[in-house]
């Protein structure tokens, strides 16, 4: 993965542009020292390094604004930051970009009960929302395993996922407002408390747009009444096709459940191993189902999820007694990525998805590119939304190992795009991904999406290096010449 060579002109006025920075950002906000950046230097993608030129973490949107009309000016490239959890690399620093660190704005700014919404700043933690509602018997519902660290902010760039997503949506089905700063520093508001925005749904286009449209500094989520019960059943396989046809199979009989996840093998045993779940150790493939709704319903759904397992050769089926019960069969599943880091040095997570019904395929010629790369791989998974993360175990202190897992991960990739899936589920496409952006759009594709970009930061100075393979400048889009037979679909407009 290349970035574009950073411009040394830049790097070299290194200080005087903290000094400018400090002066809109007074204190502590401003961090220069090398030691201090190299803090910075990655987010959840460690395979990727680069310490920022400067990092300024303000703490009010008249900060933000500043910070970038001043970048705007001088024509300085901005990456903003949440958490850094991110695992496509969308906060990878710089060399000659500020990056904007959002860490300051932690506040809850108002949990309004009656129109079932909390306003929060960006820096607030995904899980940080759930536990300010809980008492009143409220939550959040996307719920990424990474949720006791990562940000709302960075779940709206990303438009995160999580286990509760198959019923309660993602993201962007659960935001009704945001603020940005544009890159000219204009604070704009989109949406509020109310339901449906008027005009273009602009906080769709916001959401999942990785950072390169604006910087989030206020967001309003919805938040959900907690379902009076929840029950959940570990379903064990002999064979992931098994495994994969019930989930279709649940999913046809019209049954929406609050989770539905899967595990093969090697991620059971080091989820097991790392948390005591009580997994069966004996089964090829787990599946976690979970109801939720009135405890007549979730009775009625529990039966009929066991008859559709045990029809699909399901080898085993334990339904959660209690509550305590029920949390042991999710502890494993929410603990797989660390306990994958248990067994091995390195791991790669991949984010792809595909129709669920190619499922036990996919799985198939996942566990053969395995092994023509000669890496071992464990697959967790969003088996109801198709979305799958085979974490490819390495070692980068072995030579050559890290070209091979991203060899064995971008075939993997592929393999979701052939089958009719896509690039990313909900990790963002960021620096992972970019180059394969081809894959799955043509030039006319890209430069459509481009055209939006454009509109909000024409000189590409937000997060540039990230989604686009190659970012064009605008005044060159604006030119672009589409023959209609090079266009995607012939009823969308020439240009
Ligand atoms: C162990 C682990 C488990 C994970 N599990 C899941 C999972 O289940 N589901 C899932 O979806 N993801 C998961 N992730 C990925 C990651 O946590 C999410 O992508 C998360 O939303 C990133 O949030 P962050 O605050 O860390 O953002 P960062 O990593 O800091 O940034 C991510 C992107 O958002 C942009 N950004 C951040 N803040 C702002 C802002 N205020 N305004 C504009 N742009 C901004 C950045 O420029 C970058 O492009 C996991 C990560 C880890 C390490």
């Amino acid at each position: 993965m290349e970035m574009p060579a950073p411009d040394q002109g830049v790097i070299a006025r290194r200080g005087e542009i903290a000094a400018a920075l400090r002066r809109i950002v007074p204190g502590e906000g401003v961090i220069l020292s090398e030691p201090e950046r190299r803090a910075y230097e990655s987010d959840g993608l460690t395979a990727y390094r680069q310490p920022p030129l400067v990092i300024v973490l303000p703490s009010t949107v008249a900060e933000v604004a500043a910070v970038l009309r001043y970048c705007k000016q001088e024509g300085i490239k901005v990456v903003p930051r949440g958490a850094g959890t991110s695992l496509s690399g969308g906060a990878l620093p710089l060399a000659d970009g500020v990056l904007l660190g959002m860490a300051k704005f932690n506040r809850i700014l108002d949990i309004d009960y009656d129109n079932r919404c909390a306003v929060v700043q960006p820096g607030v933690t995904n899980l940080g929302i759930s536990h300010a509602v809980e008492g009143a018997g409220f939550y959040y519902a996307p719920d990424p395993s990474s949720q006791i660290a990562c940000s709302i902010g960075g779940n709206v760039a990303e438009n995160s996922g999580g286990v509760h997503c198959l019923k309660y949506g993602l993201t962007t089905n659960n935001l009704l407002g945001l603020e940005l700063v544009t890159m000219d520093g204009e604070v704009v508001r989109l949406g509020g408390k109310h339901l449906d925005a008027e005009g273009y749904d602009l906080i769709g286009i916001l959401t999942g747009s990785e950072g390169l449209l604006g910087v989030v500094t206020e967001v309003t989520v919805r938040i959900l009444k907690k379902p009076p019960t929840a029950r959940a059943l570990l379903i064990g396989f002999g064979s992931v096709e098994d495994g994969g046809n019930c989930v279709a199979a649940i999913i046809a009989a019209g049954i929406i459940p609050g989770g539905m996840e899967m595990m093969d093998k090697p991620a059971i045993h080091a989820a097991e191993d790392f948390v005591g779940a009580g997994y069966p150790r004996d089964v090829e493939a787990l599946l976690i189902v979970e109801l939720d709704g009135p405890e007549a319903e979730v009775d009625y759904l529990i039966a009929k999820v066991e008859a559709i397992a045990r029809d699909n050769r399901a080898s085993s089926v334990r339904i959660s007694q209690n509550e305590a019960e029920r949390l042991a069969f999710w502890a494993g599943r929410k603990a797989a990525f660390p306990a994958v880091g248990r067994i091995s040095p390195d791991y790669y997570c991949m984010d792809g998805t595909i129709p669920r019904a190619r499922l036990a395929e996919v799985l198939t010629r996942i566990s053969e590119l395995s092994k023509e790369h000669g890496l071992a791989v464990a697959n967790v998974f969003h088996a109801g939304d198709g979305n799958l993360h085979p974490l490819i175990l390495y070692d980068a202190n072995k030579s050559g190992e890290i070209e091979r897992a991203e060899a064995f991960g971008t075939d993997i990739l592929k393999l979701c795009v052939k089958v009719g899936g896509v690039l990313t589920g909900e990790h963002g496409v960021g620096v992972e991904k970019r180059d394969l952006m081809g894959t799955m759009f043509d030039e006319t594709d890209l430069a459509h999406q481009e055209r939006l970009k454009c509109a909000f930061d024409p000189d590409g100075l937000l997060n540039p290096g990230k989604v686009f393979p190659q970012l064009h400048r605008c005044a060159e889009l604006g030119r672009l010449h589409v023959h209609r037979g090079q266009l995607p679909h012939p009823d969308l407009p020439r240009f």
